[in-house]
């Protein structure tokens, strides 16, 4: 489903070119690939700032990483569901929605770092990411399958972020079999690349089209205008 989308993202993303000084938030599309590398749940490595004992699908952890040296995330919730090997449970239980991307590892719940409480400063950063992720209300760039902030019911600023990777369906509590991720170069993941199409030439090690935007944000929240008949959030 993703792949029909693209066309439209793209020509989405030429449009806003033409109107680059109206929109200084970058819409062009985010270099992506799939990964079919075995999926496994893992604890949040150290580096990226998180609540104890949180644990995602390693597959997007140089992603995170990589999200955690650009943007001050607090990561409060990563897989949810039972480990296997009579491992107990991680994440939270009963805070996510039937089919939630929790279940299979690959979305984040993200609180700004340093936060202290509402609002605040500090979640400036987590809505540039936001904006980043989502530059319009309901159309994430990939490898985003669903970006939940302000305009959506129980997200926002000062509440919290929501991200899900693209992946293929997968049933809960089950790995999926690749997942959409954007390349990030000396994280030592990619052991096996598949055949694939080339992203851009980068210099130094990052992706094009992957830099933060900068600068003030505007106050103009997203309205929430949920267009129905999408699959199900992921949040
Ligand atoms: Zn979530």
């Amino acid at each position: 489903m993703q792949r029909v989308l693209r066309p439209t993202l793209l020509l989405a993303a030429l449009a806003s070119l033409c109107c680059a000084l109206a929109a200084p938030a970058s819409a062009a599309p985010i270099p992506t690939r799939l990964t079919h590398e075995t999926g496994e749940i893992v604890p949040i490595p150290a580096a990226i700032p998180h609540e104890e004992g949180d644990m995602v699908d390693r597959r997007i952890v140089p992603n995170l990483r990589w999200l955690a040296k650009r943007f001050p995330i607090y990561v409060t919730d990563g897989y949810s569901g039972r480990l296997p090997g009579g491992r107990g449970h991680a994440g939270c239980r009963g805070c996510h929605v039937k089919n939630s991307d929790h279940y299979n590892g690959l979305a984040v719940d993200i609180v700004a770092l340093g936060g202290r409480g509402g609002c605040d400063r500090a979640w400036r950063g987590i809505t540039r990411l936001a904006r980043w992720a989502e530059p319009r209300q309901d159309r994430p760039r990939g490898p985003f399958r669903w970006v939940g902030y302000d305009g959506d019911a129980g997200h926002g600023c000062g509440h919290h972020l929501h991200l899900s990777w693209e992946h293929a369906i997968a049933p809960m509590f089950t790995l999926a079999e690749w997942v959409e991720v954007f390349p990030v170069r000396r994280q030592g993941i990619a052991t096996k690349p598949k055949p694939k199409p080339k992203p851009t030439p980068t210099p130094a090690g990052e992706p094009s089209g992957l830099r933060p935007p900068k600068g003030p944000q505007g106050g103009a929240g997203a309205e929430a205008t949920q267009s129905g008949g999408l699959s199900a959030r992921g949040d």
